[in-house]
């Protein structure tokens, strides 16, 4: 019998799609960057400054020299080194947590963080702007889900206290990443305790930025160490390596390790990236003054911004989200800065809900004050009409 022919059409739909997206202007491109920027970039997450400094890329280069370029496993198999146990201890002791867990990226501790702890006997509540991560994490729990309205604390509490479910898991960004503002962690914590429910917060933005030599948010509310608050960074914001971290009580982490599906069955985090974090905690824990420097850079590029008419939060960590008028305009004023030498974000739908288009940027402990009026000063000048408070 001969094979049957491939058909040459299964995949048709797909270009009906693509030209659903080009029409709303929503196609996005991959530009490599040069291994040092030329732009001033304000789009990264590198907030410390740290992924290229020597120490912590020097680390990652005799780490993958010594135990190979990859983990070469599970962690569970032998994709566990000495570099991942002591980032773990050190991640805890830095944090103020009982214990922590590594993961390959803070997606997949976020996915194996919710999923984990939660399940078909669950309620989880979360806040309708939570990280992707977070929401597919609730999408595969098979835990009943509310998204609640953003940073609304009596919606949260109204959430717990009429859930179906006997258990609860309540799920927020500690820092959101769209819009740059905070999450109420005291309040949220308590209404956990009222309603007997535990409380999952993501730290990616806050940690190395907020608290005490960048502890985080978790620690700064007072809530590092607690027996019912776990929480989930990664390795590649302000440590500037790769990977993710669940940090809370050593009970919740001896069961992630036995039930977190993204950590059983995904390769463990690169030996290399295990070292850069290291050297990247170790840095910040000489300098503390990291966490400090890039808050007043973010406050001042905001405070300028602001003075110019633009529309934006007041930033608390490092992320500054400008109002931008509609997705097409937003993309044009990226793509104007960028020709400037101004590389900065853009997020637009379907990244984020409909109606919000935002120029994003990013402030690092290192930018200087000439680049902070260089950038402002592009900005402005490439800025659409309708992007000015009116
Ligand atoms: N949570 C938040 C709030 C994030 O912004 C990100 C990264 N964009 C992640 C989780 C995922 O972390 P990673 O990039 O390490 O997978």
């Amino acid at each position: 019998m001969n094979a049957p022919v491939p058909p040459e059409n299964v995949f048709d739909w797909l270009d009906a799609e693509a030209e659903k997206r080009a029409s709303a202007g929503l196609v996005r491109q991959l530009r490599p960057r040069p291994p040092v920027a030329e732009e001033l970039d304000l789009a990264g997450n590198d907030y410390l400054g740290l992924a290229r400094d020597k120490r912590v890329a020097g680390a990652a280069a005799a780490a993958a020299l010594r135990w190979g370029a990859g983990s070469t496993g599970s962690r569970l198999v032998t994709g566990t080194t000495e570099l991942h146990t002591e980032l773990e201890h050190e991640l805890a002791r830095f944090c103020g947590a009982q214990a922590a867990l590594v993961f390959s990226s803070g997606f997949t501790a976020n996915l194996g963080a919710v999923t984990a702890l939660s399940g078909a006997e669950s309620a989880i509540v979360t806040d309708k702007y939570i990280h992707a991560s977070l929401i597919e994490g609730c999408r595969l729990s098979r835990a009943d889900i509310a998204a609640v309205a953003h940073v609304d604390v009596k919606a949260f509490s109204h959430a717990l206290s009429t859930r179906r479910k006997p258990r609860a898991l309540v799920v927020t960004d500690s820092v959101f990443s769209v819009d740059g503002d905070i999450a109420p962690l005291g309040d949220l914590a308590r209404v956990c305790r009222e309603t007997n429910a535990s409380l999952l917060i993501d730290d990616a933005h806050g940690f190395g930025v907020l608290g005490e030599g960048g502890r985080g948010a978790v620690h700064e509310a007072g809530l590092a160490g607690a027996p019912d608050v776990v929480a989930t960074i990664t390795l590649s914001k302000s440590l500037g390596a790769q990977g993710g971290a669940v940090l809370g009580p050593r009970r919740v982490i001896k069961h992630l390790v036995d039930t977190a599906r993204s950590f059983i069955f995904d390769t463990g985090l690169a030996p290399s990236s295990a070292a850069a974090a290291l050297a990247a905690l170790n840095a910040l824990k000489a300098e503390p003054e990291l966490a400090t420097k890039v808050r007043d850079a973010s406050m001042n590029l905001a405070m300028q911004l602001k003075a110019a008419g633009f529309t934006l939060c007041v930033p608390e960590a490092a992320v500054i989200s400008v109002h931008a008028p509609s997705p097409g305009e937003a993309v044009a004023w990226a793509g104007a800065c960028a020709e400037q030498g101004i590389r900065v974000g853009c997020f637009r739908p379907p990244s984020v809900p409909d109606g919000i288009s935002r120029l994003r940027l990013t402030a690092r402990a290192d930018l200087t004050e000439s680049d902070v009026d260089r950038a402002v000063k592009v900005i402005t000048a490439t800025a659409p009409r309708g992007a000015f408070a009116s």
